[in-house]
């Protein structure tokens, strides 16, 4: 074996090549939403721990057949995105193993149930404030709304790891092709942000697991649909608006907003939490004047759904599932013609520093309200007077 570059070459004709890896409870990891180390739970998305072999194959399919073998405490259990409970895993191929979670604890407490024609599986440890059930049942939801927006679940089993969170007061979420992973402190409600949370990831199996491309449409249009979908299941119009204004408030508050685009966002590899970055916050609402815009030059006869739907298409014809923002932008266009690619240019490729009527007007034309609730205080009471004449002029 000689290592070269970034990795390892091995010449080795045939036959089994067995890597072992050990981690003990002394190893640091570093801190990150991606892998954890304790003496009670171990969690991570596989590509943060391990390496999978990439066997170098011009014609890009290698039949490498890779088994994966966890060695964990006595009474652990693991679960990934292949199984639970059994420590032998054979991935269906390397993007599978890469794209997974892994995690192992000795006090997992499993639930399995089937949405959407989809079975999930449910490991939850940890005390929270709320029953494991309910948590199950906005996983199910989730599952079911999707799949009413964007066609049948891309897999046939997701495994749902959800883990209290080091610090009790953060929370992150993780997404693999096949498994998410829940990390939140103990102290959460199962309110608007985690059932927006878990709405969010499960719609990475489509934004993200089916199609790769931007990394704002991956990030902000899957924000976006998560407000939208859970607004929709909750039968509470508020939420979407809630949400929307939420990022608003987040977006103004970045102070580099004005200097940079979200691509060049996403070249720079910016850090910071989902509520600081541009792919995040602006693109959710991109994705929010994007629906509007199309809604309201067909008359409501497409949305950004049908760009949505057809890029998947697009993605699930392709090996890499990749598809170029020039080819999102041509979808975008050919549903909502030359208005759509202008806001295209000015929101999404653009810098331009989006206005709050602005996103309260596609909040109406996408909601078909006449009024939206704007939580801002003091900026709003003009607004919240014209809302009230509006009101009363529709009773
Ligand atoms: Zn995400």
């Amino acid at each position: 074996m000689r290592a070269g570059g970034d990795g390892y070459a091995v010449a080795a004709r045939a036959g089994a090549i067995r890597f072992r890896y050990r981690l003990t409870f002394d190893d640091t990891v570093p801190v990150s939403t991606g892998a954890a180390l304790s003496p009670s739970h171990l969690y991570a998305v596989t590509g943060a721990l391990f390496a999978a072999p990439e066997a170098a194959n011009p014609a890009g399919e290698a039949p490498l057949r890779l088994r994966l073998h966890v060695g964990v405490p006595p009474g652990w259990e693991v679960v990934t995105g292949w199984g639970v409970g059994d420590r032998t895993f054979t991935p269906p191929n390397r993007r599978a193993l890469l794209g997974s979670t892994l995690a192992a604890a000795p006090d997992f407490r499993l639930y399995r149930d089937t949405a959407a024609g989809t079975r999930f599986v449910l490991a939850i440890r940890g005390e929270r404030r709320f029953a494991d059930t309910a948590l199950a049942r906005v996983i199910a939801a989730s599952l079911r709304e999707a799949r009413a927006l964007l066609g049948p679940v891309p897999v046939p089993r997701v495994t749902y790891v959800a883990d209290v969170g080091a610090t009790g007061s953060t929370s992150a979420s993780l997404q693999g092709r096949a498994t998410v992973g829940l990390l939140w402190g103990s102290g959460d409600s199962l309110g608007l942000p985690r059932i927006h949370d878990v709405f969010h990831e499960t719609l990475h199996l489509w934004f993200g697991g089916v199609l790769q491309t931007a990394r704002w449409w991956t990030e902000g249009v899957t924000d976006y649909y998560a407000a939208r979908l859970q607004s929709e299941w909750s039968g509470r119009a508020g939420d979407l608006a809630t949400l929307i204004f939420r990022s608003l408030d987040d977006y103004l508050r970045i102070p580099r907003r004005t200097r940079m685009t979200m691509d060049q966002e996403a070249r720079a590899n910016v850090l910071g939490d989902n509520t600081t970055l541009l792919v995040y916050r602006k693109g959710m609402l991109a994705a929010l004047l994007l629906d509007a815009a199309i809604r309201r030059s067909t008359g409501g006869s497409a949305s950004l759904d049908d760009v949505a739907r057809e890029a998947l298409a697009l993605a699930r014809s392709r090996a890499d599932g990749r598809v170029a923002e020039s080819e999102l932008r041509a979808l975008a266009i050919a549903a909502g013609g030359p208005a759509v690619g202008a806001l295209w240019t000015r929101v999404v490729a653009g810098d331009t520093l989006l206005s709050r009527e602005e996103v309260a007007a596609a909040l109406r034309a996408v909601t078909r309200r006449r009024a939206v609730a704007d939580p801002a205080g003091g900026a709003s009471r003009g607004r919240r007077r014209r809302t009230r004449q509006t009101m009363r002029r529709t009773s």
